[in-house]
Formats: structure tokens, C-alpha cells, sequence
């Protein structure tokens, strides 16, 4: 396949790696056309996962359970290693295809690539050196110690912004620390998905141990995978709406859950700020995925004193985003996934200008194209600082003290992402401490694209860490052990 080219051939996906991938192209009648955001064109065609054929999928995982806990730490290290590798080794065919599939650039689906392999390389070298305890003895006769076991079979739900790296994320660390993986990807990226399967099975690593279930009708297959009852955890990203029926849902099987949700970050910059840094730390920020990153800036907060000069700057640095095809070298700014998402971002401007805030840049919507937008005199009441505005909308708003950015940066009720751009140390540290979100960046609008750290978020933002060793943490249940002799 030519990297760019909007539609996938047979014969380009037999050429992506060396064995099944033909077998996921459609057979019968019960497939779904994957469309690119990028002109609508058909990326590739997939088979639906029936009900039935996910509850027996869900058995299949549950069985494979029982052997790949027992298999030594270090032997299903070996096989992460070997996916990070393969999936490495297929990089340009799998940028082009997260790129027809999520509309995101080509230089971003590659760093998304190295990404996620990252999180199976690092999920291999925490397995192996996760160790026990051993506790103080209460007397000669006792020992006592703390191990783990694998929590069990887990359920994986992901949205379509980071199609590779959200996948590996949830499953890698689970898959270290002895759990097996059922993964329901979104239905606008199942076919990046699919080929991270079959380079899992690529691996040689036993069936049934990461299997996924590209479908149309989420609510169903997943209910019917819940209601198998085969389930310990599971791990969902995506909305807050969608997770919060997927928590009462999980609840009904007493199943844990990891929930990564949405955010509403505020990037405040203070008087003392690089101006010149703040400016290019806001555009890393507001800007991958074209503005559809949940640690997004959402809310942009400018001291009074240097507001003029800084929207200044930022008009100047807006002349540098060139929205179009993401597939050109020169276009740093694509579509949004979809025409209704479009359309809820020219409400969101819209309403803000209906309520007095001035545009200062952009303002035009075609199709899924949304022109890179920047308003001032936004209010915190106004929805664009209400609602996570997923797109490439900037929004600016004056403040005067620390203790009122402060109160306003943390006056909502989710918590994933928040940023700060200031000179002072004390100040830096200050703030950093008292802003009530999962992930801080100081003078850094892009701390997160790294496997090792803890990704989460506080209030409603989510449930649970991924990444580093808290990710595999999340996959382990504690065991206590007492020996009397
Ligand atoms: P979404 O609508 O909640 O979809 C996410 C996943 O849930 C998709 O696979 C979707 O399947 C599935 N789903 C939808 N309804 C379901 C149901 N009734 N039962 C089971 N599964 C269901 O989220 P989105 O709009 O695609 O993604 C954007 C959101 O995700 C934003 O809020 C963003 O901030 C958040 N996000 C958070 C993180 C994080 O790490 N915190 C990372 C990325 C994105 P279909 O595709 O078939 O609808």
C-alpha cells in the first residue's frame, strides 16, 4: 500500500504482515464499512462480532486465563517484547492506516506508534520486577507475606483518538500481569485494532489471550460480554457519558473498573510567563489530534497584564496552522472525526460569541473541517468552558490574582489535565499542588506522551491509573499469606 492512499486493498492489508489478516475482511453479509474522516472515503470493511460469538469469545479468554497466570512473569514478558517489536516494525503501514482512520497527521500516528509500543516494552520490564513482601513475624512459629495474583479476564473499551496507543495502554499491562483481554475498539478505528491482534498472535502467544471485537452495536455485544459473567474488571476510555452507564452496568457483576474520561483543562499563564513559551506550549496542547485529545486545554486563563501581548503572539503563531488533508507533509491541523462533532463545536463558538466573546481568528466550519478558531472575553459560565470542546478552538479569559485563577481553574467537576506557564519556582510549585486534576504540566503544554507516568484523572474525569507501574498495579490483586509451622 502507498502510504496516503484512501482505501485499503486486499491485497495491501495481506501485505501488512505475514499471515491472517485477510480473514478479517468481510465474508458475509454481517460486516461494517470503516469511512475515513478525512474525505468519507472507505478505509476497509470488517466482520461484526455477533453476541454469541462474543460471549464465546469472553469463555475463550476465561479459559486462557487459567494458563497464562501460571506462566512465569518473565515468559509473558517475552511476549510483550516481541509485540512492541512487530508493532515497531510495521510502523509506516500502521501510521497510514491510524491516519485514514482517525484524520490525524502522519508525524502524529507515527509518535503515536512508538508510543504504544512503549507500553508493552514497559509493561514487560515491570512484570518483571514486581516482587512481594515479607512481613514482620509475630512469632517464631508464623511467617507471613504479600504477594499478588492477576485480577482475571478483562473487558477493554476504547475510543478512536489514539487507536493504537489506547489499545495497548489497557491490555499491555493486564497481559504482563497475567490477565487475559477481550478489547471492544470504537467502531471508527477497529481496523488499527485488529492488526495490533494479529501481531499479538504474531507473537505466538496462546489463543484467547488478546482478542478483539470490532462492532457496530456496542451497547449489545458489550452487555452480552458483561453478562457471561466471565469479566473481573473493566477498563474503559472514552466519554463521560458512555462511562458512567458502563459503571452501573459493571456494578451489577461487581466487576472493578478503570475509567479514563474526559477532561476540561486550564492553561493558565501568569504575568511572569515566557510569553514566547507559553504560546508554543498552548499550540502543542490545544493542537494534536486536531484539538480531540482529552488532555486538551479546554479553558485558557491570561493575566490582565499581558493579555494584549499574548493574544498578539498567538494571532502571529495561528498563521502557522495550515488545516487541510492530514495526509500532506505541510497540514498540521485535520478534520474532527465527524460532521456532528463539527457541528457541536460551531455551537460551542457560537454560543460564546451570542454571549459577547469576540473572535479573533477562524470561526468557519466546513464538513468535518473546523477552521483553527481563538476567541477572547470567554466566561466560565459559557459552554465553551463548560463542556470539553474537542477541536481546534481556543478560548481566552482575563484573570487578576492567583487565588481567583486558582478558584477558577478547579470550580468543575472533572479533573484530568492542567497546566500552568510562570517564572517563579515557588509560584510553579504552589499552584501545581493546589490544582485538582490527574496531570500537571509546567511550562509544558505535552507531559503525558510517555509510557512510564501515571495517566488519570481526578472528579469525573476517571477511576484509576494507566501506564508505568501504576498501570500494571491496576491488572494485580493483593493476596495475604500467613504460614504457621
Ligand atoms: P464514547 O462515545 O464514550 O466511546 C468510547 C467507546 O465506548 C467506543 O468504543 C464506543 O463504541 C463505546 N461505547 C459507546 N456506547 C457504548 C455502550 N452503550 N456500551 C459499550 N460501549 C459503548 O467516547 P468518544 O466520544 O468516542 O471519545 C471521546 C471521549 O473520550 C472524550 O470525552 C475524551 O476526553 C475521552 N478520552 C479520554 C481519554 C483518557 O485517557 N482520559 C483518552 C481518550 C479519550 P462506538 O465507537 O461503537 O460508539
Amino acid at each position: 500500500m502507498s502510504p496516503g492512499a484512501a482505501v485499503l486493498s486486499h491485497e495491501d492489508l495481506r501485505g501488512v504482515s505475514h499471515s491472517s489478516f485477510a480473514q478479517l475482511l468481510p465474508d458475509d453479509t454481517t460486516s461494517f464499512t470503516v469511512r475515513s474522516p478525512i474525505d468519507g472515503q472507505v478505509v476497509g470493511t470488517l466482520r461484526e462480532t455477533g453476541t454469541e460469538e462474543a460471549v464465546s469469545i469472553a469463555d475463550q479468554a476465561g479459559s486462557a486465563f487459567g494458563q497464562w497466570r501460571t506462566l512465569p512473569a518473565r515468559q509473558r514478558a517475552e511476549y510483550l517484547l516481541a509485540w512492541a517489536g512487530r508493532i515497531i516494525s510495521c510502523t509506516e503501514l500502521m501510521a497510514a492506516l491510524i491516519t485514514l482512520e482517525s484524520g490525524k497527521t502522519a508525524a502524529e500516528a507515527r509518535a503515536e506508534i512508538r508510543y504504544a509500543a512503549d507500553f508493552a516494552r514497559l509493561s514487560a520490564e515491570e512484570i518483571s520486577r514486581e516482587a512481594g513482601i515479607i512481613l514482620p513475624a509475630p512469632s517464631d512459629t508464623v511467617s507471613r507475606e504479600v504477594g499478588w495474583q492477576a485480577l482475571g479476564p478483562i473487558l477493554s473499551i476504547t475510543p478512536w483518538n489514539f487507536p493504537a496507543a489506547l489499545v495497548l495502554r489497557s491490555s499491555a499491562p493486564a497481559l504482563a500481569a497475567g490477565c487475559t483481554v477481550v478489547l471492544k475498539p470504537a467502531e471508527q478505528t477497529p481496523l488499527t485494532a485488529s492488526l495490533l491482534q494479529q501481531l499479538w498472535e504474531e507473537t505466538g502467544a496462546p489463543t484467547g489471550t488478546f482478542t478483539v471485537i470490532p462492532t457496530t452495536y456496542p451497547g449489545t455485544v458489550v452487555a452480552a460480554a458483561m453478562n457471561s459473567g466471565i469479566f473481573r474488571k473493566l477498563t474503559f476510555t472514552g466519554s463521560q457519558a458512555t462511562g458512567t452507564a458502563l459503571y452501573m452496568q459493571a456494578a451489577q457483576h461487581l466487576m472493578r473498573v478503570s475509567m479514563e474520561l474526559g477532561g476540561n483543562a486550564p492553561f493558565i499563564i501568569f504575568e511572569d510567563a515566557d510569553l514566547d513559551q507559553a504560546v508554543q506550549e498552548l499550540l502543542r496542547c490545544k493542537f494534536r489530534i486536531n484539538g480531540q485529545n482529552c488532555t486538551a486545554v479546554n479553558r485558557v486563563y491570561v493575566h490582565h497584564t499581558v493579555t494584549a501581548e499574548l493574544e498578539e503572539k498567538l494571532r502571529a503563531a495561528y498563521e502557522s496552522l495550515r488545516l487541510g488533508d492530514p495526509r500532506h507533509p505541510e497540514v498540521n491541523v485535520g478534520p474532527v472525526i465527524n460532521t456532528a462533532a463539527a457541528e457541536k463545536i460551531r455551537g460551542l463558538v457560537q454560543d460564546a460569541q451570542a454571549q459577547g466573546a469576540q473572535l479573533l481568528c477562524g470561526g468557519s466550519v466546513d464538513g468535518r473541517y473546523v477552521e483553527p478558531s481563538l476567541l477572547r472575553g470567554v466566561e466560565d459560565s459559557m459552554r465553551l468552558f463548560q463542556e470539553e470542546i474537542f477541536g481546534p478552538v481556543l478560548g481566552l479569559s482575563v484573570f487578576e490574582t492567583e487565588e481567583e485563577v486558582l478558584h477558577r481553574a478547579n470550580r468543575v467537576d472533572v479533573g484530568l489535565a492542567g497546566y500552568l506557564c510562570t517564572s517563579d519556582a515557588a509560584r510553579a510549585h504552589r499552584v501545581a499542588e493546589h490544582l485538582e486534576c490527574g496531570i500537571v504540566g509546567v511550562n509544558n503544554g505535552a507531559p503525558t506522551g510517555d509510557a512510564s507516568i501515571p495517566f488519570g484523572g481526578t472528579k469525573k474525569s476517571g477511576i484509576g491509573r494507566s501506564g508505568g507501574r501504576w498501570g500494571v498495579l491496576e491488572y494485580m490483586e493483593t493476596q495475604f499469606r500467613h504460614f504457621e509451622r
